[in-house]
C-alpha cells in the first residue's frame, strides 16, 4: 500500500515538473517571438523617438508629443482617457481585458536652454536657447509603445487574459504629476508598474534606489509698491523678502545633514528698479532621502519664510509645484526583468557611434568615463547599505503604492553631467535607437513573464507588502487641495514654438532627423 502510495506521489509530482516545464518551454519560445517582433518595429522607435526628439517640449506643455503618441496608441487598439487629473497633456491608455494590469510608464518632457544638434559632439544649439531634449525623455514611451504592442499581438493570438496601460511622466522634471495620479486614484487598480528611464547601460535595481525625493515649493511674498527714489520708506519690499529668506536657508544649511540637497531660483524679482517690488517669489526644491527629513525641511524652510516676512513687513504665501518620494523598488520584478536583460545584451555600436561618444567626453571633460560607449552589461542593482545623495523622480510616488521597478536602458553617453545640451547630443542618433531597442526587447519579455505567470505578481505584492511596505506608510505631499501647476513653462514655449515647428522631423520626407537636418554622423572637432 504504501509503496502504491509513493509511486502515486512520484507519479503526480512528475506530472507537475512536465506540465510545468512546458509551459516555461512556451513561455520561452513566446520571449524569443517578442524579441523579433520587437526588431521588427526598429523602424517605428526610430521615428518615434526622432519625433518626440524634434517636438522637444517642456514639462506640462507636451502638447504635440501627447497627441503623436495617443494617435499611434488610439490606432493600434488601445483606448485613451485625456487630460488624466486635470493635466492637459497627460493620458491614460488601455487595451485588454481582467488581471493582472500592468502599466508601463515613462516621462516625456525636456530641460530649459538645452537645445543642441544631434550627432554633432559639441555645443551646436538647434535653437539658441531653446529648451531640448537635454535628458533624454523622448525615448522611454517610444520603447513602451514598441514592447506593448508587440506583447499585445501575442496577447491576442493565445489569448492570454491581462491588462496593459500606458501613461506619461508628465513634467517629470518638475516632479509634477505623478504624485497626482496616485492620489485621484488611477493606480488603485494596477497590479504592478513598469517604468523606463533613459541611461548609458541597461539594468534594473530593487530596494531603496540611490537619490532622493522633494518637495518643491514657491514662497510668493507681496509688499506695497512706492517710487524706489522718491519715497522709498512707503514701499514694502517683497525683493528683501525673497533675498533674506535666500540667506536664511544658506545660514540653515549648515546645520542640516549632508546628505540633504536644496537649491532655487528666483523667476520672479520685481519689475524695475524704480519701483519698490510689490510681489516677488522664490522657487525650491528641498530633497532628502526619507519621507520625514524631507518634511522636516518643509517646515524648516517654511518658518525662515515666515521670519523673512516679518522682517519686511510683506505676506507669504506659498505653493506646492511638484514632489516626490524616495525611491524603492521592488525585488521580484527587478530579479524577473534582470534575467531577460541578460539575455538582450548591450546593443552593438558601430565605429561612428563610439567616435561620436568618445568626442563628446573629451567635450565636456568626463571625469571618469573616457572609453566611448558601454560594451560590459551592468549588474543588477542591490538595496544600498547607507542612502546615496542624488537626484530625485516622481515614480518614487508609483513605487510606494504598488511593485514598480524603472528599467535603465542604453540610449545614452556615459560620463556627462546631466540636464545639459551634451545629454541630448546621442539622442536622435543610432545610439539611442539601438538603445531603446534594446529596452524594448527585455520589457516586452517581462510583460510576458508577468500575463503568463500571474503567481510572480503575487509574489511582488509579497515583497510590497511585507519587506517595504513595513516602516512606512505612504501619503502623498500633495494634499487634496493642491492642483498640478499646468500654467508653468507656457511662456517659454510660447516664445520658441512657432521657430521649433520649422524643424519638427518630417518622416514622410525623411529617412532620419538627422537626413533632415543634414547632419554628418557622427559630426567632431577636428584636431
Ligand atoms: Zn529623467
Amino acid at each position: 500500500m504504501r509503496k502504491c502510495l509513493l509511486v502515486w506521489v512520484l507519479l503526480c509530482t512528475g506530472m507537475t515538473l512536465w506540465a510545468q516545464s512546458g509551459e516555461d518551454r512556451k513561455l520561452e519560445k513566446l520571449k524569443a517571438e517578442v524579441q523579433e517582433k520587437v526588431e521588427g518595429r526598429a523602424k517605428m522607435a526610430q521615428v518615434m523617438v526622432d519625433k518626440i526628439f524634434s517636438f522637444a517640449e517642456l514639462g506640462f506643455q507636451e502638447y504635440a508629443s501627447s497627441k503623436y503618441l495617443t494617435d499611434i496608441l488610439e490606432e493600434n487598439g488601445f483606448t485613451i482617457e485625456h487630460g488624466i487629473s486635470d493635466v492637459p497633456t497627460a493620458w491614460w491608455a488601455k487595451w485588454g481585458n481582467g488581471k493582472p494590469v500592468i502599466a508601463v510608464g515613462s516621462d516625456l518632457d525636456c530641460i530649459p536652454k538645452a537645445s543642441q544638434k544631434p550627432g554633432v559632439a559639441y555645443h551646436d544649439p538647434q535653437i539658441e536657447g531653446a529648451p531640448g531634449h537635454g535628458e533624454g525623455h523622448n525615448s522611454g514611451i517610444p520603447l513602451n509603445i514598441v514592447a506593448a504592442i508587440s506583447v499585445k499581438e501575442i496577447m491576442e493570438r493565445e489569448g492570454i487574459p491581462g491588462t496593459l496601460i500606458l501613461w506619461p511622466g508628465v513634467a517629470e522634471e518638475l516632479v509634477g504629476t505623478k504624485a497626482y495620479f496616485t492620489r485621484d486614484g488611477y493606480f488603485d487598480e494596477v497590479d504592478m508598474c513598469i517604468f523606463t528611464h533613459v541611461s548609458n547601460n541597461m539594468t534594473v535595481s530593487w530596494g531603496q534606489a540611490r537619490g532622493t525625493g522633494l518637495i518643491s515649493v514657491e514662497y510668493t511674498f507681496e509688499g506695497e509698491a512706492a517710487h524706489a527714489a522718491g519715497s522709498p520708506w512707503r514701499g514694502r519690499s517683497s525683493l528683501d523678502a525673497v533675498e533674506l529668506m535666500s540667506i536664511g536657508w544658506q545660514y540653515q544649511r549648515e546645520h542640516l545633514d549632508p546628505i540633504q540637497r536644496s537649491h532655487h531660483v528666483i523667476k520672479n524679482g520685481g519689475d524695475q528698479p524704480n519701483v519698490v517690488p510689490s510681489e516677488a517669489s522664490i522657487w525650491f526644491y528641498l530633497r532628502n532621502v526619507t519621507y520625514p527629513r524631507i518634511m522636516e525641511m518643509y517646515e524648516k524652510c517654511n518658518n525662515i519664510a515666515d521670519g523673512a516676512a516679518l522682517m519686511t513687513g510683506t505676506e507669504v504665501k506659498r505653493k506646492v509645484l511638484g514632489s516626490a518620494w524616495p525611491r524603492h523598488f521592488n525585488q521580484v520584478i527587478a530579479e524577473t526583468m534582470y534575467q531577460n536583460i541578460r539575455q538582450v545584451g548591450l546593443p552593438e555600436w558601430s565605429e561612428a557611434d563610439q567616435t561620436l561618444a568618445r568626442a563628446l567626453q573629451r567635450e565636456v571633460n568626463s571625469p571618469r568615463d573616457t572609453n566611448g560607449l558601454s560594451t560590459k552589461l551592468d549588474t543588477i542593482g542591490l538595496p544600498i547599505s547607507r542612502p546615496i545623495s542624488g537626484g530625485s523622480d516622481d515614480i518614487g510616488d508609483i513605487s510606494w503604492k504598488l511593485p514598480t521597478v524603472t528599467l535603465r536602458f542604453p540610449a545614452n553617453i556615459p560620463g556627462l553631467q546631466g540636464h545639459h545640451w551634451s545629454n541630448a547630443v546621442a539622442m536622435a542618433t543610432p545610439i539611442a535607437h539601438k538603445g531603446v531597442v534594446a529596452g524594448a526587447k527585455a520589457e516586452a519579455m517581462t510583460l510576458l513573464d508577468f500575463f503568463l505567470k500571474p503567481e510572480l505578481v503575487d509574489q511582488a505584492w509579497e515583497y510590497f507588502r511585507n519587506e517595504q511596505g513595513m516602516k512606512q506608510k505612504y501619503v502623498p505631499m500633495v494634499t487634496e487641495e493642491d492642483k498640478p501647476a499646468t500654467y508653468l513653462n507656457k511662456d517659454i514655449m510660447e516664445t520658441y514654438r512657432k521657430e521649433m515647428e520649422a524643424l519638427y522631423y518630417d518622416e514622410t520626407k525623411y529617412d532620419t532627423y538627422l537626413e533632415q537636418l543634414g547632419i554628418k554622423y557622427p559630426t567632431v572637432r577636428e584636431d
